[in-house]
């Protein structure tokens, strides 16, 4: 080793050693330690000449040791290099009994002959509190303290399988609180969050232990209650609901009408999924609300209209998929440092002669019940594909994401289709990149795995969209060959007004740093959202401020515009 320092080479080996951000030790084949750094001070409380020649069990529980000393001698017999990241969950026990969350890495050496492990441990207190504080967040609502949307899903779930296998019924009640607007527009929205606040307090007192009480979001609650002895006996819950949101309430010296809508619907009676449970539900509360609101409705299958809604909806899909009636739009993706496109998000947009322009969050989830989402992904992704190339044959090299259905992305043949997609238009894989969500990624984590890896292997990138609305461990997402983080519109929204907001954001850009992935935000309006994301880090940005979707000249026209032909120099708003 080149010793410009002047230093003996032992002096500098233990310097570096020392200096060392993560505990380092050295143990020999019987597991007794024969050197420890200074980190290992910090982290273990046991100063590093104490360590010498104890056993590696002293930072485990008691419980645990004699299994370790088994794993020891195996990894003796065939000492092998492991990187950070392998195993979850690990704990080093403190001088002083506390305990610390760990991660190992693990290589091997010999001195004097003899074989000796080097572990590297890395202390995760830090990581881990923020992923504990990211996993409250992306279960409950922080302003009443209840389930979200997401978690009361997941009980439901499970609630459903324990109903039908005892064969008991299980009622659901969806709660949406009348004139909740007019409380917002006449007292101010600090108002109307205490006003939540009560109603969630209220229903908790109607309620027994068994029953789950959720936020669906804004003025929607729902209550599962699974313990009924009969359909009926919801009905009771409802009424009982009812009487306790009318007693007069009064908030910050503002006395406010309070007032809900029910609907109900049981499993088995009415359904047996949670997906059309929570339909008929709904259903049952508009019901309620056209029948006057302040009362409740239970699900009847003359309620179904809706439904012949989204079966015209349906039917003029398909004629606008056969006549090439739907376009795509592209919205651009800003470095948040240099203002430069760096990227576009392919969307799609319909315009009907009967219907009018139909916003995908109509047509999309119509279009997923139905079936018609893999022949319209597939043409969203032939669209894509072609443009991409034409853009690259004119010398315009952009990358382009495309979202990616539940249906698509389960689909065994994806590779294949997307390959073939790629080679018929000689599109650069490099140049597509596919947004996958979150929940459709944690779902099924081994076709996730199986499906993504693929798609780095064709040199396709993989964003994980919509994150921060689904939970997922970081230890899972360490594994998943993702490229980018994609934070929702609905968190960047009021990053510069709700505090909750901003520190979620604050870590999802962390934990996303910490797994190497860069960030997109989505949903960016003002230069103030944008301060704060250029404040922490953020990579680039995608929103109205810069540009909505547009069509594939005018983008053209926006990024390159032809007066220097610089790609994406222009900084518009
Ligand atoms: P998404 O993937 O989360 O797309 C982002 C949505 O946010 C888009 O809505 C976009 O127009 C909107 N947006 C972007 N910037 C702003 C902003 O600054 N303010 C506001 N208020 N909104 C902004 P869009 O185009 O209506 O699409 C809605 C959803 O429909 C998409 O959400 C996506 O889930 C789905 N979708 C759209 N196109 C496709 C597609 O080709 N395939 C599939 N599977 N889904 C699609
Ligand atoms: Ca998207
Ligand atoms: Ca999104």
């Amino acid at each position: 080793m080149v010793d410009a320092l002047h230093i003996g080479d032992a002096l500098l080996h233990r310097t570096v050693i020392d200096s060392a951000p993560d505990g380092i030790l050295l143990v020999n084949r019987s597991g007794t330690i024969l050197g420890a750094n200074r980190a290992m001070e910090r982290l273990s409380g046991h100063a590093p000449d104490q360590l010498i020649g104890q056993s590696v069990g002293i930072f485990l529980p008691p419980h645990l040791r004699e299994r370790h000393t088994t794993l020891v001698d195996t990894f003796f017999v065939q000492p092998s290099t492991r990187p950070m990241g392998m195993v979850g969950q690990l704990q080093l026990l403190r001088r002083d009994g506390g305990a610390v969350p760990i991660d190992i890495a693990l290589g091997h050496c010999e001195a004097d002959g003899q074989p000796l492990a080097a572990v590297f441990i890395r202390d995760m207190t830090e990581v881990s509190r923020l992923q504990s504080q990211m996993h409250y967040q992306a279960t409950h609502d922080t302003l009443t303290g209840l389930v979200n949307r997401w978690m009361f899903g997941q009980h439901m779930q499970q609630a459903l399988m324990q109903s039908i296998r005892q064969g008991r019924p299980l009622g659901l009640l969806l709660l949406d609180l009348d004139y909740f607007k007019a409380i917002n527009d006449t007292h101010g929205h600090a108002v109307g969050d205490l006003v939540l606040v009560e109603v969630a307090r209220r229903l908790k007192g109607t309620l027994r232990a068994g029953d789950l009480l959720g936020r669906l979001g804004g003025d929607e609650f729902a209550v599962l209650l699974p313990e009924l002895m009969a359909p009926d006996d919801a009905a009771t819950v409802a009424d009982k609901v009812l009487r306790a949101l009318a007693l007069p309430c009064s908030v910050q010296g503002c006395s406010v009408d309070l007032g809900v809508s029910i609907g109900i619907a049981c499993c088995p009676r009415d359904a047996t999924d949670a997906d059309t449970l929570l339909r008929y539900a709904d259903m049952a509360m508009y019901t309620a609300k056209d029948g006057g609101r302040g009362s409740y409705a239970s699900y009847a299958a003359h309620m179904g209209h809706r439904f012949e809604e989204s079966l015209r909806l349906h039917d003029r899909l398909k004629l606008a998929l056969q006549h090439d009636a739907l376009a795509l739009h592209y919205q651009p993706q800003v470095d948040v440092a240099t203002g430069r496109v760096v990227g576009l998000e392919a969307l799609l947009r319909w315009f009907d002669d009967e219907l009018g322009t139909v916003p995908p969050d109509r047509f999309i989830p119509v279009a997923v019940n139905t079936g018609l989402i893999l022949p319209l992904g597939e043409w969203v992704m032939k669209t894509a594909c072609r443009q991409i190339a034409q853009w690259a044959a004119d010398g315009l090299r952009v990358r382009v994401s495309v979202n990616l259905s539940a249906q698509q992305f389960r689909q065994r043949d994806l590779a294949e289709r997307l390959q073939r997609c790629m080679a018929t238009y000689g599109t650069p894989p490099e140049l597509l990149e596919l947004e996958v969500t979150e929940s459709e990624a944690v779902a099924d984590p081994e076709v996730a795995q199986q499906v993504l890896t693929w798609m780095g292997s064709l040199g396709v990138g993989v964003a994980l969209d919509d994150f921060g609305t689904g939970y997922s461990s970081l230890s899972y997402l360490h594994q998943l060959p993702v490229t980018r983080l994609k934070i929702d519109r609905e968190f960047i929204q009021n990053i510069t007004s709700n505090a909750d907001d901003a520190t979620l954001v604050r870590a999802i850009i962390v934990l996303a740093h910490t797994l190497g992935l860069p960030v997109v935000a989505e949903g960016v309006e003002t230069e103030a959202q944008l301060r704060f994301l250029r404040q922490h880090g953020c990579e680039a940005y995608q929103g109205w401020l810069f540009a909505r979707a547009l069509p594939a000249d005018e983008v053209r026209a926006l990024v390159w515009p032809p007066a220097d032909g610089q790609p994406g120099t222009l900084r518009l708003a």
